[in-house]
């Protein structure tokens, strides 16, 4: 039978036979530990390799019964002294045999931890499901909920710069104002006064609106930029102005026009008021 040393693992070889009567005392004779052995929790290892034989036997002991007993020999220094008359042995072996007695406490723990770890999963809710779905999905749902946005704020935008005047600086950068630079304006002509042109500017749409560029057509059926309102003017609001038309060769009958460039098919063209 094979015995191994708890401290140091050294294996033995001991017969059986040694432990027929149950347990015995063993002292390691590489480290000195000593431990109680029977054959039931002997090391069967066959692969290790064996020193001859332990160092000591000592006779048999009932761990119970000496715990029981808790014999205490005055004068007896216990297992460090060597001695193999099993005295020694018992009596420190009463003193280091553990209490087993039962934590009611760590039980209760334990048994509450195992019903928790058993307990059915309740079933997700739907917001669970979403968030599930959503981190499965992020990149999509990202993706979906950012085209939603965008199209919102472009198709919307009216509304959007409506409600949030700020963003229509945003929009103009865009190039995505949410009206036609062109569209809603009410411009016309008053009078001309010598080399100058008085003219009315109405913003007819429900945005304040930088004011747009002022043509005049000339002569050539080419659009010359003239002076016109500077800054914004509020929804509703009209502003009537004078612009220079110094050395224009001006169309016949005078009109003024809005464009975006000097370009004619581009331009909306405004008579007399
Ligand atoms: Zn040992």
């Amino acid at each position: 039978m094979h015995v191994e040393c708890p401290n140091c693992r050294t294996v033995y070889e001991v017969p059986a036979i040694h432990f027929a009567d149950g347990a015995r005392r063993l002292r390691c004779t590489e480290c000195g530990y000593r431990w109680n052995q029977t054959a039931s929790d002997a090391e069967l290892n066959e692969g290790k390799k064996s020193t001859p034989l332990l160092d000591m036997l000592e006779p048999a002991m009932n761990m119970e019964a000496s715990a029981a007993i808790n014999v205490d020999i005055a004068g007896d220094d216990g297992d460090d002294d060597g001695d193999d008359d099993g005295l020694g042995g018992l009596t420190s072996s009463s003193g280091t045999v553990a209490s087993a007695a039962l934590d009611q406490q760590a039980a209760d723990d334990a048994y509450a931890d195992i019903d928790s770890a058993l307990a059915p999963m309740p079933a997700p809710t739907i917001e669970q499901n979403l968030a599930a779905m959503g981190r499965r999905w992020q990149w999509g749902l990202s993706l979906v909920l950012a085209t939603v946005l965008l199209s919102l704020l472009i198709l919307g935008r009216q509304s959007v710069a409506s409600a949030a005047p700020f963003t229509q600086s945003l929009y103009r950068g865009l190039g995505l104002e949410p009206w036609s630079a062109l569209r809603r304006w009410d411009l016309c002509l008053e009078t001309r006064n010598g080399s100058e042109l008085r003219y009315s500017l109405r913003n007819t749409s429900t945005f304040s609106r930088s004011m747009p560029d002022l043509y005049a057509t000339d002569a050539s059926g080419a659009l010359a930029l003239i002076d016109g309102p500077t800054g914004s003017l509020r929804a509703g609001e009209v502003v009537t102005g004078v612009a220079a038309v110094d050395g224009l060769n001006l169309d016949q009958p005078q009109s003024l026009a809005l464009a975006t460039k000097t370009d004619p098919s581009n331009a909306r063209v405004y008579g007399s008021c």
